[in-house]
């Protein structure tokens, strides 16, 4: 008997661990219209590097943040979607063109989806896009992989701000100075108090910084902590709060005083990587992104 009850209890434990992890592993619940991705654990190149996506949910329509990396990344992400609505996906804001929040879009233009994003956005995705498709294996990604993506580009774009009405609620997009990338927007739904800050924001992962702008990314951070806000979601990381941004932009000017004083006197990539890693703040994953953001940053051939 004692048996019988040890196996029920165990089972029954198992049911929850197992519902408990299909749940984290889907979209989570932020307010009655907003539901995303957060705190993805696992940051390898079939799991989009990690990157959060979510969606605002209108009377009229949906609306998507960021595409994930890949048409098969995409599928997940609507299957996911179709867990918590069923109404037509209207529009897919990209936080910005790396290709990780972007080459799952053509599979929502295909659904008939209006891609929206900063003035900037097109011209950059075409340039990102293709040194992703001609090096595929230095972004984690097989040459058959590469070979099938199809890039959509935004079909409409702004400069400093827009405003998407869907019906019931407001989605306010704004660009306040280069940052994460040229084209790095927030995503701001005031009545719901929630900021997607896409790769602006980095929590708990090493950020990339290959295209950053260190002046603008600080100004930019400190627009975001006066918005009024109760949930940040960042492009990658658990949700997020002030502190988070706060901590982002101390790491950012560490990172930059740190990588330029030793590239002064080195071109040695693994020394000094490993000898940033000495100093900065401690982050839990993707610390390759240390390497890439010195190389692409602070070591880059001059010419
Ligand atoms: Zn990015």
């Amino acid at each position: 008997m004692k048996n019988i009850v040890r196996c029920a209890v165990l089972a029954v434990f198992c049911l929850f661990l197992c519902s408990h992890l299909a749940q984290a592993q889907g979209l989570i619940k932020i307010t009655d219209r907003i539901y995303s991705y957060a705190d993805t654990k696992d940051p390898s190149p079939s799991n989009s590097f990690g990157a959060n996506a979510g969606i605002i949910i209108g009377d009229k329509g949906i609306l998507v943040i960021d595409a994930l990396a890949s048409a098969q990344e995409a599928r997940r992400f609507l299957d996911d979607i179709r867990k918590v609505s069923d109404k037509p996906i209207r529009y897919v804001v990209d936080t910005h063109s790396h290709f990780d929040h972007t080459f799952g879009n053509a599979e929502f233009a295909a659904m008939g989806a209006v891609i929206v994003a900063q003035d900037n956005c097109a011209e950059n995705m075409q340039i990102s896009s293709r040194q992703v498709i001609e090096n595929p294996e230095s972004y984690g990604m097989t040459k058959e992989e590469a070979g099938v993506v199809k890039i959509a580009c935004p079909n409409v774009m702004f400069a400093e701000k827009t405003r998407l009405g869907l019906g019931g609620v407001n989605v306010d997009l704004l660009f306040i100075a280069p940052s994460h990338t040229r084209d790095s927007l927030i995503v701001y739904v005031p009545e719901e108090k929630t900021v997607f800050a896409g790769d602006i924001l980095f929590t708990d992962y090493y950020p990339y910084m290959g295209d950053g702008d260190i002046q603008g990314w600080v100004k930019t951070l400190d627009h975001l902590m006066t918005m009024d806000a109760d949930t940040i979601v960042p492009g990658h990381g658990p949700l997020s709060t002030k502190k988070d941004l706060a901590d982002m932009k101390e790491y950012l000017l560490a990172f930059d005083t740190k990588a330029r004083s030793l590239c002064a006197t080195s071109g040695n990539l693994q020394e000094i990587a490993a000898e940033m890693k000495k100093s900065l703040p401690l982050r839990s994953r993707a610390d390759f992104l240390i390497m890439g953001s010195i190389q692409a940053k602070y070591l880059k051939p001059k010419n």
